[in-house]
């Protein structure tokens, strides 16, 4: 399905199951890059020149796009670098000084722990159950404890796949005047998202695991938020008036957007929300492969999952008693199989499960049933091999 799309796959045999990282790119997302470097490479909100605004235009368009594709108002999406760099940016321009406690759960990535600590914010975790599901009860009493906080949860897990449910833990936040951000990294690429309907106040994202390229993400952030805010970094472009004295700022979002931007990133970021549009059947397809992976791997002896819950899309994680997740992942890079295994940069929820790390596939829209089953053969191989 859709693997014509992507000319990573054109000269090769790989079965690529590593898209929690960064999943492939089509090649209209590179054409639509290569068409801006070749005809109208240009900086952008500089100077008049017609090449100038046509990269404006372009940049623009991609914000746009990104508005609609989440159903936000166009000034409410900043471009970062991605995930990572939005949150850094709302831990020091929102979070420190505003919120005394932020609260997380067991199964944040790094990427969602590091910001605040750096900051040096309170931190107070909701544990999960044995399925690794949030208690919503046991996570009310939490905030109840901690009203005014600021609340940061992933909307999946990138090292279980993991729905949380992410509506009604951003109603339980607003009953006890805390904000909510959702670390949304694994999302886009899975499923639709409307950050009007889910009343979130954040919500931040990588354009690389969702067919787009690297370098380039973002925040959404509420307008009423956002008009608060203080910049994040200080350069060329996100200036009302400088002088030595004192300087003064552009509205949102141009405030949060110093130096030069990544513009071909962007204008392929919008051409990848365009690829995810149009495919069809995207959550039946996400869940067809996960099923299937699940009963293939039962069949192998030795297995061990750590959750049953059915509320998850896009990873499955595991182990094969006995055998060191890394020696799995080298025998089955030796077959063109590419997986990923290891902690995921989730450390925490590895600790509360007494392991070092977890074998884990992770699915896009070009994996197929018949890759599964060569997945499986491989990894058949590798525990002989390896036991
Ligand atoms: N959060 C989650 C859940 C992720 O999976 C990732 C990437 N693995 C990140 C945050 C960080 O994303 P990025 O590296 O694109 O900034």
């Amino acid at each position: 399905m859709n693997k014509n799309d992507f000319p990573f796959f054109k000269d090769n045999e790989l079965i690529y199951l590593d898209n929690a990282a960064t999943s492939q790119k089509p090649q209209i997302v590179l054409d639509a890059m290569n068409e801006y470097y070749t005809s109208y490479c240009s900086n952008t909100h500089r100077g008049s020149h017609e090449l100038g605004n046509k990269a404006t235009e372009a940049y623009e368009d991609a914000r746009k796009s990104l508005a609609k594709f989440l159903g936000a108002q166009t000034n409410e999406i900043i471009f970062t670098r991605g995930t990572t760099e939005a949150i850094n940016l709302l831990a020091s321009s929102y979070v420190k000084g505003n919120f005394e406690t932020v609260i997380l759960s067991e199964l944040e990535h790094h990427s969602n722990i590091l910001p605040w600590q750096l900051n040096d914010l309170h931190i107070e975790v909701i544990e999960v159950d044995k399925d690794l599901n949030i208690d919503l009860e046991a996570y009310e009493v939490l905030v109840k404890e901690h009203p005014h906080s600021f609340v940061s949860i992933t909307h999946i897990s990138n090292a279980f796949g993991i729905i949380n449910p992410i509506k009604e833990l951003i109603k339980i936040a607003h009953k006890y005047e805390c904000k909510v951000l959702i670390d949304g990294a694994q999302a886009l690429a899975h499923f639709p998202i409307d950050v009007k309907d889910l009343d979130v106040d954040f919500y931040a994202f990588s354009a690389h695991k969702a067919y787009g390229p690297t370098g380039i993400g973002g925040l959404f952030a509420k307008y009423e938020l956002l008009e608060n805010m203080n910049p994040y970094q200080g350069g060329g472009s996100m200036i009302d008036e400088v002088s030595f004295e004192y300087s003064t700022f552009l509205d949102p979002p141009f405030r949060f957007e110093a130096g030069t931007q990544a513009i071909a990133e962007a204008i392929g970021f919008k051409v990848a929300l365009e690829y995810i549009k149009q495919i069809k059947g995207l959550q039946k397809h996400d869940k067809s492969l996960l099923d299937y992976a699940k009963a293939s791997l039962r069949k192998l002896d030795g297995l061990i999952l750590y959750t049953q819950a059915k509320n998850v899309s896009g990873s499955i994680s595991f182990n094969i008693e006995g055998i060191h997740h890394d020696d799995i992942g080298i025998l089955l890079s030796k077959q063109n199989i590419m997986l990923r295994t290891g902690h995921h940069c989730a450390m925490p929820i590895m600790k509360k499960l007494g392991i070092k790390g977890t074998i884990r596939m992770s699915f896009a829209i070009y994996n197929t049933k018949e890759e599964i089953d060569r997945c499986i053969k491989a990894l058949s191989r590798a525990i002989r091999m390896l036991r």
